[in-house]
């Protein structure tokens, strides 16, 4: 089978309903016809300061949250970032073979450096994406699902794969992205034109995996939808109203068509409440499944540990590889 790799950053409490239904349940479906490899890529998040007692709790709250989502690790490898060394490792020979301004073309590096200014932007954020090409190209990823905002590392990427390959013979898998069709974008409750962001939406425009469903049902109520009444699904000129169709259909199953005739001449309040039930059904057996994981960190700790046990034969070999064309001396 085909290999698949992706992970998230434990860069907050709670994943979103982003993350969830545009990420998550694809990874979900993809372990029955793949060989899947899920990480928490907690190396990446040192990026990000953060308080390194929140930090653990975080790498296993998001574990636990893919856990619960239905990642399966008798079907998919789970492990910490971290505690595969090779990842580390690779990425410092893929950086000597990175130009400088090529790193410095990265968008996301240009949009991050530039809001917070150059003396608070550290070298990791610089090097972020050599850090994910080495995630990918460790494991012979043949794939990768990525959103639109990391489709220009993974052309970095495929670069260095291709540069590596041409100067040394034949070392790496180029990976391609893979595109899931049927997932959804969600965006912004408040700001229904931006995407939902961990780091970038205000609170009131998240609804969070992890959160209250009390406080999520009213974060639905005061969802941002227009002056007119009808709901139909027009992402143009209704954005509010169809992002809250889109998770409706999402949750519920049933296509958004049915839905616009279901609401035919009902009022938004109507949408609003009966998607506060659907997301808060959602969310109670999910929050359930999720601190059954967290109320035994042991188990879950065990859990990580083998899927890093698992990954780590396929490192080790990619790394002696790369590290013998590169001309290290073998340590004995
Ligand atoms: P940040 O704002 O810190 O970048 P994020 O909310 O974008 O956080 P990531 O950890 O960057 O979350 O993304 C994890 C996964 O979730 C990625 O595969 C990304 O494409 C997907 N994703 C993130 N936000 C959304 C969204 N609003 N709709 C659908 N998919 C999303
Ligand atoms: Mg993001």
């Amino acid at each position: 089978d085909a290999r698949i790799l992706s992970g998230m950053q434990p860069t907050s409490d709670s994943l979103h309903l982003g993350n969830y239904l545009g990420a998550l349940t694809s990874w979900v479906g993809l372990q029955d016809s793949y060989e899947t490899i899920y990480t928490v890529v907690d190396l990446h998040s040192l990026t990000v300061a953060t308080d390194p007692q929140l930090l653990r709790e975080r790498t296993r709250r998001t574990a636990a949250q893919y856990l619960a989502a239905g990642v399966d690790p008798s079907r998919s490898a789970l492990f910490v970032q971290s505690h595969v060394p090779e990842h580390a490792q690779l990425a410092w020979v893929l950086s000597c073979h990175t130009g400088f301004g090529e790193a410095a073309r990265m968008t996301q590096f240009k949009d991050k450096s530039a809001r917070h200014g150059n003396d608070a932007t550290n070298v990791g954020l610089f090097t972020y994406p050599i850090l994910m090409a080495a995630d990918i190209l460790l494991y012979d990823a043949a794939l990768v699902p990525v959103g639109e905002d990391q489709r220009q590392h993974l052309e970095l990427t495929r670069d260095l794969a291709q540069r590596f390959n041409a100067r040394f013979g034949q070392t790496f898998v180029v990976p391609e992205p893979h595109i899931v069709r049927a997932t959804a974008k969600i965006y912004d409750l408040q700001e229904p034109t931006a995407k939902m962001s961990k780091s970038a939406s205000s609170p009131n425009g998240l609804i969070e995996l992890l959160d209250d469903p009390k406080v999520v049902a009213k974060r639905i109520r005061s969802a941002v939808t227009d002056a007119e009444r009808e709901i139909r699904f027009d992402p143009v000129a209704k954005p509010g109203v169809s992002n809250l169709l889109t998770i409706h259909s999402a949750l519920s199953g049933r296509t958004v068509a049915e839905l616009e005739q279901d609401y035919a001449g009902r009022g938004y309040g109507d949408l609003k409440k009966d998607l506060a039930e659907v997301v808060v059904g959602f969310l109670e057996p999910f929050q359930e499944r999720v601190h059954g994981y967290l109320d035994d960190p042991a188990s879950l700790d065990d859990v990580l540990a083998e899927g890093a046990e698992r990954v780590r034969v396929v490192a080790r070999e990619t790394l002696a590889r790369v590290y013998d064309r590169v001309g290290l001396l073998p340590a004995r």
